[in-house]
């Protein structure tokens, strides 16, 4: 089962593709962690990337698609693949549709995270990651259970992405509003896309996915 999960930053859409990638195989393919991983790196790819990320732009997308492109075709993937972060432009969303059909492969399902917007800001400001497993936390709705130490490896390091900021966070939202929201009657003129309600608690959001992949 192939599934692109859509939704401005901050929606959950890492979360509820950690979660699904555990119960039901899938690998996530997230792009915005392909490219912190790369700019870490410092590969050329990281080189043209993190300027572009910081700024909270998009990154061109003849370079998005031959990242997909190479990671689609990974054995890994062949049970199916959750994209978390792509396609983002409807240029993307086009070569995707090409790169299955050559393949073979065909998208199940994509599932639309509505959220309040005025929400996302401190969705974004507040969130951390364990810096040795990436486990995901919030300083106001999900603080470890011993503070300080991550609950599943024992981490006392934590990281903050850089372009998790206010600032930063309106350019993501406008890139969002005017590149990636036109995906959504693109594909559900094509019969494949569900929504289900982000606000809702992490717990319910799964359960909402779940039940719109029971019938894919
Ligand atoms: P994310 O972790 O999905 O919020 O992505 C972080 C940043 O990576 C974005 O703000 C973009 O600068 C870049 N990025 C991630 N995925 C894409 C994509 N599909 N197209 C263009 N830029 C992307």
């Amino acid at each position: 089962m192939n599934l692109i999960l859509l939704g401005p930053p901050g929606a959950g859409k890492g979360t509820q593709a950690q979660l699904l990638q555990h119960e039901r195989g899938l690998v996530q393919l997230s792009t915005g962690d392909m490219l912190r991983a790369a700019v870490a790196s410092g590969s050329e790819l990281g080189k043209k990337a993190k300027g572009i990320m910081e700024k909270g732009e998009l990154v061109p997308d003849g370079l998005m698609v031959g990242l997909i492109r190479d990671r689609i075709a990974q054995p890994d993937c062949a049970k199916g693949f959750i994209l978390d972060g792509f396609p983002r432009t409807e240029a993307q969303a086009r070569a995707l549709d090409q790169m299955l059909a050559e393949t073979g492969k065909k998208l199940d399902r994509v599932i639309e995270m509505e959220v309040d917007e005025k929400a996302l800001t401190e969705r974004i400001v507040g969130r951390y990651t364990c810096a040795v497993c990436g486990t995901g936390y919030h300083e106001k709705f999900k603080r470890p259970k011993v503070e300080g130490v991550c609950d599943v490896c024992g981490s006392k390091q934590f990281v903050r992405r850089k372009d998790d900021n206010a600032e930063t966070m309106k350019t993501r939202m406008a890139a969002y509003r005017a590149q990636t929201e036109p995906l959504l009657p693109y594909y559900s003129g094509r019969g494949v896309l569900r929504k289900v309600d982000g606000m809702a608690s992490m717990d319910e959001v799964h359960r909402q996915i779940s039940g719109l992949l029971a019938g894919a």
